[in-house]
């Protein structure tokens, strides 16, 4: 467990040999993190910053490619996968071509190998064995990942591999891929490929991506993209949202045992934590505002794509010289009060995050059954600058099940499976919009994390379950007149707006965008689905 203590652990050999890995010298298997930092720093690939975590650059890539990410089409997927922007198919033969070209490359260097696997349910455990071409890619993979201990070693049995190499690059015309960096997922091999990004979320995201699919597909386990945590009494809440909108924050509650803060699966009577770690954004992070990811950063962590100030190794978490999406992975057990094993029970509340960056959405609602099924379908945020390529100012979006990248069976499949949950428990459903308050971005600010975190809380101790409430004249949700710890103003968005009709006006707007977004799922929901739509 410590990083202090380095087990040597028997090289799996014939087995690397059988994927084509030369056994060599320089293999380097099952390093503890503390032998994994120093390496990365004597082979110049990163620092120490002044609290004793590991600060690297990812290189061309500092954030994921949703159009590079491939699935192999093959007997298993061609008909289950839903083929869409985000589930690209590539064919069996670039996939065996790139799985050669990755493994002769990879055997003319060093190489890093990690067994370690995914899911805290014993019943739905799938190993992974992780081969990296550099040490801070596979510390990555230590931190984000399962650990298995020094007994479950001796016996491991790798399901699912993930060969990574940031320096090999596909050549286009002849390899399949758009550009010369890919991630391949096959589930007849039970491989992913990734080459030409050392972006070390391609990894998690491969493993969530093959999740999304095992579990509902074969296993009628609900997978989610959503955080997790805890009560006292027992009471867990989850967290659905896309990128930046505080699934990892929000989740982080000194009051609440964290389970985990991106990928669950809700089973019958369990939610339990896909991963092993936490993969936080760090852009203006402060100790006041999130002090366990704060003090998260300390030796063990990966730091990825900030800089120093000037002639110091101390974090300038303000700069966005390199990306805007800086972040550190560190496993679970460096939030002070996390939940192991990470298995929780079923939700007694649901929290869908969003960030609007158009300033229209309540801060805090409740939503009925009909409205959160067209919420959840319709995946409403705006994505923030950084995680993926290319995207530089918040953006409206639509991501079916808040997780749209990560789904390879039909959105439909996610949704179905959550209404009947949601039913059978008696859960309750709230919407909180993490982003603009008092106008859109450029002229509102975005909602003070203190009073999400307060609204939440008061969720959550049933202080709202009294209060008097008022309907979104257009959306319909309800929305508190007051909460414990908030300005009574912020709650209802029309309130923080200078201009009103203004706010009228782009409250319309933004509903006319829900409407034509839905209008692919109409036909496939029920009537009460489409009766919780917005009103124009
Ligand atoms: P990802 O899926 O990419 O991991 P995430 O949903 O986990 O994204 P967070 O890492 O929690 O998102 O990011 C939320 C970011 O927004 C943080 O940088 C946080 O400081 C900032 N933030 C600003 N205002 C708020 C707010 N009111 N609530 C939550 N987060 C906020
Ligand atoms: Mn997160």
């Amino acid at each position: 467990m410590s990083s202090s203590t380095s087990v040597v652990h028997q090289l799996p050999e014939k087995e690397l040999q059988a994927l084509g890995l030369q056994s060599k010298q320089n293999t380097h298997y099952q390093l503890s993190a503390k032998e994994l930092t120093q390496q990365a720093i004597s082979r110049g690939e990163g620092e120490l910053n002044d609290t004793g975590a590991l600060v690297i650059k990812t290189g061309e890539f500092t954030g994921r490619s949703p159009k590079d990410k491939f699935i192999v089409k093959d007997e298993i997927t061609k008909e289950s996968v839903h083929w869409n922007d985000f589930n690209i198919p590539i064919s069996e033969k670039y996939f065996d071509q790139l799985y050669d070209k990755l493994i002769a490359h990879l055997n003319k260097n060093e190489y890093w190998v990690r067994d370690c696997y995914a899911c805290a349910d014993p019943d739905f455990r799938l190993n992974i064995r992780v081969i990296n071409e550099n040490p801070w890619s596979n510390l990555f993979a230590y931190n984000m990942f399962l650990r298995p201990n020094a007994e479950e070693i001796e016996s491991f049995q790798p399901e699912w591999h993930i060969l990574q190499a940031p320096s090999f690059k596909a050549d286009p015309a002849i390899d399949g891929t758009r550009q010369h960096n890919f991630a391949i997922v096959s589930f007849k091999r039970k491989t992913i490929l990734i080459g030409g990004t050392g972006y070390t979320g391609e990894m998690k995201k491969g493993i969530f991506t093959i999740l999304n699919y095992l579990l509902p597909h074969d296993k009628k386990v609900l997978s989610m993209h959503c955080s997790a945590n805890i009560g006292k009494e027992g009471d867990t809440a989850i967290f659905f949202g896309l990128s930046g909108t505080g699934k990892t924050t929000l989740s982080a509650d000194p009051a609440r045992q964290l389970i985990g803060d991106d990928e669950h699966g809700w089973n019958d009577d369990t939610v339990f934590n896909f991963e092993g770690g936490c993969y936080a954004k760090t852009i203006d992070l402060s100790q006041e505002k999130e002090p366990e990811i704060f003090n998260s950063i300390r030796p063990g962590a990966l730091v990825e794509n900030t800089t120093f100030f000037a002639g110091s190794n101390k974090i300038d978490f303000s700069s966005k010289e390199i990306t805007e999406n800086t972040r550190v992975s560190y496993p679970l057990s460096y939030i002070s009060n996390a939940l192991e094993p990470s298995i929780g029970k079923i939700p007694k509340n649901i929290f869908f995050l969003t960030a609007d960056a158009y300033g229209i959405l309540p801060p805090i609602s409740k939503l009925t059954a009909g409205q959160a099924m067209y919420q959840f379908i319709s995946g409403y945020t705006a994505k923030v600058a950084g995680t993926e390529a290319g995207v530089t100012e918040p953006k409206s979006t639509f991501s079916a099940c808040f997780g749209a990248p990560f789904l390879p069976l039909h959105p439909g499949a996610y949704a179905a499976m959550l209404g009947e949950k949601m039913k059978m428990h008696n859960v309750q459903i709230w919407m909180i919009n993490t982003g603009w308050s008092g106008g859109a971005y450029g002229v509102g600010q975005r909602m003070k994390i203190a009073y999400t975190r307060a609204m939440i809380t008061a969720a959550l101790e049933g202080k709202l379950n009294n209060a008097e409430y008022e309907a979104h004249p257009i959306f319909g949700m309800m929305m508190p007149k007051e909460c414990p710890g908030v300005p009574a103003e912020v709650l209802n968005p029309r309130n923080t707006w200078l201009d009103k009709d203004l706010y009228d006006k782009k409250a319309k707007d933004l509903a006319s965008e829900f409407i034509k977004n839905f209008e692919k799922y109409a036909s496939g929901v029920t009537d009460e689905t489409l009766a919780a739509a917005p009103q124009i």
